[in-house]
């Protein structure tokens, strides 16, 4: 009797022990959540400027480690991986960089870590060889996740080029199913490697080498597609990036509403500098010292918008275009960030460009004359338009603010009461504040 009441007393202090052990274990594991971490302060306040031109440490050559395997307990979940980098501070053989590949009117970004690899968006179509080539030439083999932002062409496009030289061990979008050549390639490719693709929720997180990302949206669901674009933020010792896909104003304030930590050293700037996006509610939360914009050359949209670039400027971030300046290299070291470009420009980046180049309407109503490309040279040197803007039919949704072709699908899916038909030039519409639709490219 004796015996087996102090027996059970040890027994008892034993699992009120162990109990308090698991509670604080359990704690200890939650508390380094970069949601949580909006207080945090950031030690970088201002940019050191002679930073911007230094070279990259490593030759060309070099960029890509030869070996990818994943440093100790990095593959082995969450709970045994801090969600914080050691706070701020990186390993001391460690790199990280970004690549800008300049994809015309569309994104592309390679994110470098550690010897680890991802892959943002993969440009259009038509650049499906140029990404194939890109990772072949930098002899990444491999990616640890490939992110399709939303699956517009100008994103998913060159995805399956990329798939078709590296394998990939996990693939991040939107959406799981969209009707579209480039997404039927995209997951051809995946499925081939056994890879099914995750539809991340906010506040999802994974590390790449000693960097961490989180993802930030799309938070609820938006009507459209470039609203719930995926935007992700990776955090490398003291500099952060901000991948924002084509987020508009509606996204942007959806994740404004969260209250995450939105503070970033560099922005890639929302839907290629479009004026629907970049709003200064969001610019004043991500406060970035650097901004990219990927961007086409003369492209049909305008972009970057004349909104856009005040905005920035306003906001005295240093930019870069891909445009202007074609492929964007920028490195961080954990503390700075640096960059490089393939070409050199003396024009100014906040500047908005006129299209130089006649769009060819696709319902034109008699047969449209010459259309011939006309350079802005061209045109100033008349004193008097050729020919006058012609007129078509478009369909204006009042509430997205894009036209459209009038046989455009998301014509179809409109609710009346946004819908709007308006016969008038495509340049008056764009004065209107309206955007072209991606899928039919009015
Ligand atoms: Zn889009
Ligand atoms: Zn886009």
């Amino acid at each position: 009797m004796r015996r087996g009441g102090w027996l059970g007393r040890i027994l008892i202090i034993v699992l009120v022990l162990f109990l308090m052990f698991c509670i604080s274990a359990v704690f200890s594991d939650h508390e380094p959540d970069l949601l949580e971490g909006q207080e945090r302060n950031y030690p970088w306040t201002q940019p050191e400027a002679e930073e911007e031109t230094v070279q990259p440490e490593r030759p060309a050559e070099d960029q890509t480690p030869d070996t990818i395997e994943p440093a100790e307990g990095e593959k082995s979940g969450d709970s045994s991986v801090p969600s914080v980098p050691a706070e701020d501070t990186v390993p001391e053989e460690s790199y990280f960089e970004i690549h800008f590949l300049n994809v015309g009117q569309a994104d592309a970004a390679l994110v470098l870590c550690d010897g680890h690899a991802m892959l943002i968006d993969g440009g259009n179509n038509s650049d499906s060889r140029k990404m194939y080539a890109y990772l072949e030439e930098h002899e990444i083999g491999h990616l640890d996740c490939v992110v399709c932002t939303h699956p517009h062409d100008d994103h998913a496009g060159g995805l399956a080029g990329a798939l078709n030289y590296a394998t990939a061990d996990a693939a991040l979008c939107s959406v799981s199913e969209y009707e579209s050549t480039a997404f039927s390639n995209f997951k051809k490719y995946l499925t081939e490697q056994g890879v099914s693709i995750t539809v991340p929720a906010a506040g999802d997180k994974f590390s790449l080498g000693s960097a961490e990302a989180v993802i930030l949206g799309p938070v609820g669901n938006a009507e459209i597609l470039n609203d719930m674009s995926i935007v992700l933020k990776i955090t490398y010792g003291e500099t952060s990036f901000l991948f924002t896909g084509d987020a508009e104003r509606g996204e942007e304030q959806a994740i404004l509403d969260t209250g995450c930590d939105l503070k970033s050293t560099v922005l890639k700037v929302g839907h290629h500098g479009g004026n629907s996006s970049t709003t200064y509610p969001f610019l004043r939360e991500i406060m970035p010292e650097y901004a990219v914009i990927s961007v086409g050359e003369n492209n049909t949209y305008g972009h970057p918008s004349e909104g856009a670039l005040s905005r920035l400027r306003d906001a005295g971030v240093e930019l870069y275009r891909t445009d202007l300046q074609g492929t964007i290299v920028c490195r961080s070291d954990g503390k700075t960030v640096s960059f490089t470009t393939e070409k050199k420009t003396t024009e100014d980046l906040f500047q908005h460009r006129e299209r130089t180049v006649t769009p060819v309407p696709i319902v034109p109503e008699e047969t449209p004359e010459n259309t011939d490309e006309e350079t802005a040279a061209d045109r100033e040197n008349q004193t008097e338009p050729a020919v006058e803007p012609r007129t078509y039919t478009y369909i204006l949704n009042k509430n997205t603010h894009k036209f459209h072709n009038p046989n455009c699908p998301s014509v179809g899916q409109m609710s009346e009461k946004n819908k709007e038909v308006y016969v008038g030039t495509r340049d008056e519409i764009i004065a209107m504040g309206y955007e072209p639709c991606e899928r039919c490219y009015p």
